[in-house]
């Protein structure tokens, strides 16, 4: 009989690190580890690259060691294929060639893998969740940033640089007034669809600076400059849905992310969006469905990608 493989999965966010131990599918135990990445700006490669070691070795020791036969970490950046080294991060600019899992693997003495956050969402859902069963799988990350992932033919695809899917940067408003984005161009779907872009356009409309979430508790009371923002904003993500399934003919996305507790209003502005911008043979024929997995798409894609060897 196989044993059962035991790892810990890690979902490295801006403002925190969320550590799981995971097998076959299932979290065993989690904790939440404060880690203020934002203080990494002002530092050198070097010092910036050992303190997110330092960071991610402290919040290992949170959690149970026994049995763990690896680590596997989803981070908001650009892999060398699958080689667990960092190419690029857009939120940590002088983090380059950084090989993250090798230096891991050194300091605690197990595999480590390491690979995009939004792509191991893909792979979490694809195994565990709405994805189950579909070959080609598109999924999005609908956070403080739009991430996306892609599956194909059962096989991740990360791109010849390791920067695939980068959906959230995909354009979807082309005039001079559009809006601007954290990465430096106009018109990102990210600029209109993300949690931040939606606390900020109601903030720029109702004087208010306030949550995503309790700007959606506005829209169900009938406030309609709050409901508007959710329905520009799923209007946006058709649109940029449907430019990659012109590129990509794939049947089923699925949607990850806090923002997705407004499906009721999104889910019906992303369809008729994505089917006026489809090529009509494309019509009617896409799925776009929620995450069955909460907010644990990431992390169980994450252990999943963990290789154990199963010493006899
Ligand atoms: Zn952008």
């Amino acid at each position: 009989m196989t044993e059962a493989k035991v790892v810990i999965a890690a979902d490295i966010g801006g403002t925190n690190i969320r550590l799981a131990r995971i097998s076959e599918g299932l979290i065993l135990e989690e904790v939440h580890h404060q880690a203020d990445f934002s203080t990494l700006q002002d530092m050198s490669k070097l010092e910036a690259e050992q303190h997110i070691l330092l960071t991610i070795e402290q919040a290992m020791q949170q959690l149970s060691q026994e049995d763990i036969q690896g680590l596997g970490i989803g981070f908001p950046g650009f892999f060398i294929s699958n080689s667990g080294v960092l190419a690029a991060s857009p939120n940590i600019p002088q983090l380059s060639n950084f090989a993250l899992a090798t230096k891991l693997s050194e300091r605690l003495s197990m595999p480590v893998t390491a690979q995009n956050d939004a792509l191991c969402a893909a792979i979490g859902e694809q195994t565990f969740g709405a994805g189950q069963g579909h070959a080609n799988l598109l999924h999005i990350t609908l956070g403080t940033g739009i991430g996306g992932g892609l599956i194909l033919n059962n096989t991740p695809y990360i791109g010849e640089s390791g920067m695939a899917m980068e959906f959230g940067h995909l354009k979807v408003e082309h005039d001079n007034e559009s809006r601007l984005c954290g990465c430096g161009n106009r018109g990102c779907v990210e600029a209109y669809a993300s949690a931040t872009a939606i606390s900020t356009r109601y903030n720029e409309l109702a004087g208010i600076s306030t949550s995503p979430k309790d700007i959606y508790q506005r829209a169900v009371n009938g406030n309609q400059q709050a409901a508007g923002i959710f329905e520009n904003a799923g209007m946006y993500l058709g649109t940029a849905i449907a430019l990659a399934i012109t590129l990509l003919d794939i049947r089923t996305v699925t949607i990850s992310g806090g923002l997705i507790g407004a499906w009721d209003i999104l889910h019906p502005n992303i369809m008729t969006s994505l089917n006026k911008n489809l090529i009509p043979p494309l019509q009617g024929k896409i799925s776009v469905a929620p995450s069955t997995l909460q907010d644990n798409a990431g992390i169980l894609g994450a252990a999943s990608l963990v290789i154990v060897s199963h010493a006899s």
